[in-house]
């Protein structure tokens, strides 16, 4: 009773502001209510401009355009494919599309992305993989600059799986622009959003080329239908692409809302030793997607604790990413833990980790509540600053 009365606080929810509704209305104006159209084709050069990525094909989720990548990069039955166990079940699905094999790659603790080193002894037991898919988990750019130098050594092409990491930079370049092949998602709960959508970004044209082709059923340039490839009904629609083109015009104030979320709950527990924040990767300036902190073990307090206290005040929360190689569907695939020994770095953090409350339309006061909340747990009533 008194927890449906009080107001949800979210973790992550779309945000509109008005102009993604002029560019839907022109859709239908024009009559434009297709795949195809004006406004895939602007959302198209807009976000290759704002990422500066080359080339952009807008397809119909990020997972449509992690399968496709993977087809451009050759990917097909009894390939394995190096991909990083920390992660959305997304990331790796569409490996299995393909009949290949992913071998999953543990989190190093700098960043929680994939580990140089785990992914170093992945290539001494499996020296020809086709391709590496690297993930920027919650935003926070991997290591990027040890990843490609490994991947060049071994001539083995990376596909960026950058859906949740729009915006964020490493070395000043755009995440999902460093691979051959780039991704972003526009699902309902990622930092700009179509409803669902998803981009294949490439500095090479003809990839993304042949990315729009295959995503319109494989047409070959003739006047009757022939086809001489499988295609697939993956186009991005002109009316959901008219949403995408608004939001792109808010993603620089998306960007700074996020940041200072991050920013807030790192000092609202800086005094708590037990509290570590997500971590963020000093060569680049991460999205802040989602804000999470990890817990101490022995501290007393379980991430259960603080998930099941939010809760009870209708405040969202989410575990962490359960890893890949923990999972029931591929528990037949091989993992390369970053330890020696004992448990994986991307199981404990797993183990340790709460994605907190990161909406950028929660208030001061909201903000104020869900940190008073998890202050307390922590017995510290300390109001923050
Ligand atoms: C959201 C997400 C995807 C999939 O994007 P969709 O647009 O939902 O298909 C892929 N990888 C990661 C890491 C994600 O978070």
């Amino acid at each position: 009773m008194e927890n449906s009365a009080k107001k949800r606080i979210y973790l992550s929810s779309p945000t509109m502001h008005g102009d993604e509704q002029r560019f839907v209305a022109e859709a239908f104006d024009t009559n434009w209510v297709a795949p195809l159209g004006p406004n895939v084709n602007s959302f198209e050069t807009e976000t290759a401009a704002y990422t500066d990525c080359g080339y952009a094909a807008a397809l119909s989720s990020g997972t449509a355009a992690i399968h496709l990548g993977l087809k451009l990069l050759g990917v097909g039955e009894g390939d394995v494919v190096f991909v990083s166990s920390l992660t959305f079940s997304a990331s790796c699905n569409p490996i299995v599309y393909e009949k290949a094999t992913p071998v999953f790659i543990d989190a190093e603790p700098d960043t929680w992305n994939m580990s140089p080193k785990a992914l170093e002894r992945a290539f001494e037991k499996y020296p020809h993989p086709k391709a590496v898919v690297v993930v920027h988990l919650y935003g926070t750019p991997a290591k990027l600059d040890e990843i490609m130098q490994i991947c060049e050594r071994h001539h083995v092409p990376i596909l960026e799986d950058a859906a949740e990491s729009l915006g964020s930079t490493y070395n000043g370049k755009h995440t999902g622009t460093f691979g051959r092949i780039g991704v972003y998602s526009f699902n309902g709960n990622k930092i700009i959003t179509t409803s669902g959508g998803g981009m294949l970004v490439s500095a090479e044209e003809a990839l993304v080329k042949e990315a729009r082709m295959l995503s319109t059923q494989a047409r070959d340039p003739a006047r009757h239908y022939q086809h001489s490839k499988i295609g697939y009904n993956y186009r991005m629609s002109n009316v959901v692409a008219g949403i995408g083109r608004g939001q792109l015009m808010h993603l620089d104030e998306h960007l700074r809302l996020k940041r200072a979320i991050y920013r807030k709950y790192q000092e609202a527990f800086a005094d708590i030793d037990a509290i570590t924040m997500n971590p963020l990767n000093p060569k680049g300036e991460a999205n802040n997607w989602l804000s999470c902190m990890t817990i101490r073990e022995g501290s007393g307090v379980t991430p259960d604790m603080v998930m099941d206290a939010l809760e009870a005040e209708n405040i969202e929360t989410r575990p962490i990413w359960k890893p890949m190689h923990l999972q029931p569907v591929f528990a037949a695939y091989d993992f390369m833990n970053y330890n020696d020994d004992g448990m994986s770095v991307s199981e404990d953090i797993f183990n340790r980790g709460v994605c907190l409350p990161s909406d950028i339309k929660n208030t001061d006061a909201d903000m104020e509540l869900v940190i008073g909340i998890v202050r307390r747990l922590f017995n510290c009533t300390r109001v923050s600053k």
